[in-house]
């Protein structure tokens, strides 16, 4: 029987070591989500590393956590300190992630840390060719494990290996730009199918290819050696039903049933309820324009003064990768101008800025997208953004404005919300007051269209178009031969 391996850095399982005892819990995240119809059974594998460094797992444990992550069917790389700091921290988030994202100024071309990325890319594969057999699929998931294809194609010549990137593709002249470009666009070449989540994407890594390597591309397949490799672009989608249907059960919820947050949030709308709550919810990552939306946040309060103590804009934003200098940086750099913003603004009864360093269950997601009148997200640059396409889900009467950055992959499937150029604070500020001033049957009418797009292509469909579109390559390719 074949089986279906899907690779990606982390685990879609947490571990958690107590005492001696060891649990994994299964992550919630969209891509474990998505891949729930992939990922089933028996006849799946998971490989990644398990978010523990080996210096961090006793070594009388290590069987255990074999047989507590193999209870999900998933299967851990183990790797050192050292090894996470040079290809995790190091080659993927100082070079390959600010360079995708056009930050240019963050990109960093160390020989060492690209060595130990090209060493536990190896140590992937591996993990692979102990587990594959030749009539098994291979998904490998995003920009750490880009030599993976290759690795595992020198061995294996004959399976089938399907590569998803989960972040932008840059333009060439970007790409050009990185002194392993070749040795990356060899590695993804390993695959069968290359997917993207937008055409541009997809564009770029074509027309790197002939630029780059010279190859033959028609179309969208390029010719290498005996092979053909397909290139296609996968918008990947969200778990619509359970945003929608989260919300729905939120709606029905009595006063006492309510979260702590909620009955904050109900408490200031009963205070003052004429005035509006404007949503973001990023990590906080450059690449988000959390900084940016500060500025056009002061902007609009100077530009329109009238919307003094009647907005109130609430950030959340998530810890991550606190340990890359950039990223302490513009935690500093945000912390002091929610600071700044508030003391100039605030009134005896009004503060501009609710700001939230962390991360927050479900049901308080829930409770600040069905309380929002308008979700302002304002990446520069990001692959995709599920958080757009999940408050629009949530938004059960289908009341509510997005604003979107045309930046997000997401702005390419969601033409119905107000899609704006983060730079330019002149057209944010615009979009703003529009978005306050919208009325509700044309908030209704986008947000409708909206929802009934994102109903059909849900991240299960995603999944299923990427794996139908990857059998498919795989025949065509046999008969090709
Ligand atoms: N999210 C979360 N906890 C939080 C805030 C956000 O799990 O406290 C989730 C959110 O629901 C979304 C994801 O994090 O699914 C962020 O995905 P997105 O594509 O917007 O950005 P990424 O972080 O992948 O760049």
């Amino acid at each position: 029987m074949s089986k279906t391996i899907i690779i990606s850095n982390r685990l879609p399982v947490q571990l958690q070591i107590d005492k001696g005892n060891i649990t994994a819990i299964p992550s919630v995240g969209g891509l474990a989500t998505g891949m729930k119809s992939v990922h089933t059974g028996g006849d799946s594998l998971w490989i990644g590393w398990s978010g523990l460094t080996d210096e961090e797992i006793p070594e009388e444990l290590s069987p255990d956590i074999d047989k507590a992550l193999a209870k999900h069917g998933s299967s851990k790389v183990n790797l050192t300190a050292e090894e996470v700091d040079g290809f995790y921290y190091g080659f993927s988030n100082r070079t390959i992630w600010p360079l995708f994202h056009y930050f240019l100024q963050y990109s960093e071309f160390e020989l060492d840390s690209w060595n130990v990325y090209r060493s536990v890319n190896q140590k992937f594969a591996d993990a692979i060719l102990e587990e594959a057999d030749d009539n098994d699929t291979i998904w490998v998931h995003d920009y750490q494990l880009m030599l993976v294809p290759q690795m595992v194609r020198e061995k294996r010549p004959n399976i089938s290996i399907g590569f998803f990137l989960h972040i932008p593709f840059p333009s060439y002249e970007i790409f050009r730009i990185l002194p392993w470009r070749k040795e990356i666009l060899m590695g993804l070449l390993g695959s069968d199918l290359i997917g993207f989540h937008t055409y541009d994407y997809e564009r770029h890594f074509l027309s790197s290819v002939r630029r780059l390597l010279g190859l033959e591309v028609s179309f969208n397949e390029i010719n290498l050696e005996d092979r053909i490799i397909k290139v296609d672009s996968f918008p990947m989608g969200i778990d619509y039903k359970k945003f929608n249907e989260a919300a729905k059960e939120h709606d029905q919820k009595g006063p006492e049933q309510r979260s702590e947050l909620q009955r904050r949030l109900d408490m200031h709308k009963e205070s003052a309820p004429d005035a509006k709550f404007l949503l973001s919810i990023d990590r906080l990552d450059y690449s988000k324009g959390i900084a940016k939306r500060l500025y056009a946040f002061e902007y609009f309060l100077n530009k329109y003064p009238q919307y003094k103590e009647k907005v109130r804009l609430i950030i959340l934003a998530v810890p991550s990768r606190s340990n890359v200098p950039q990223y302490q940086l513009l935690k500093k750099e945000i912390d002091e101008l929610v600071g700044r913003i508030n003391g100039e603004f605030s009134t005896v009864s009004w503060t501009p800025i609710w700001y939230f360093y962390r991360s927050m269950p479900f049901e308080n997601l829930i409770d600040l997208y069905t309380s929002s009148d308008i979700a302002w997200l304002t990446p520069i640059r990001d692959g995709m953004n599920l958080v757009a396409k999940e408050y629009i889900a949530t938004r059960t009467d289908q009341t509510g404005v997005l604003i979107l950055s045309e930046m997000a992959g997401s702005a390419n499937e969601m033409n119905e919300s107000l899609l704006i150029n983060p730079n330019n604070f002149e057209q944010t500020a615009d979009a703003l007051y529009e978005a306050i001033n919208m009325p509700l049957e044309e908030q209704q009418a986008r947000n409708s269209i909206l929802q009934k797009r994102l109903e059909r292509y849900n991240v299960e469909k995603w999944a299923n178009d990427f794996m139908t579109s990857l059998q498919l390559q795989k025949q065509k390719d046999h008969s090709y031969k």
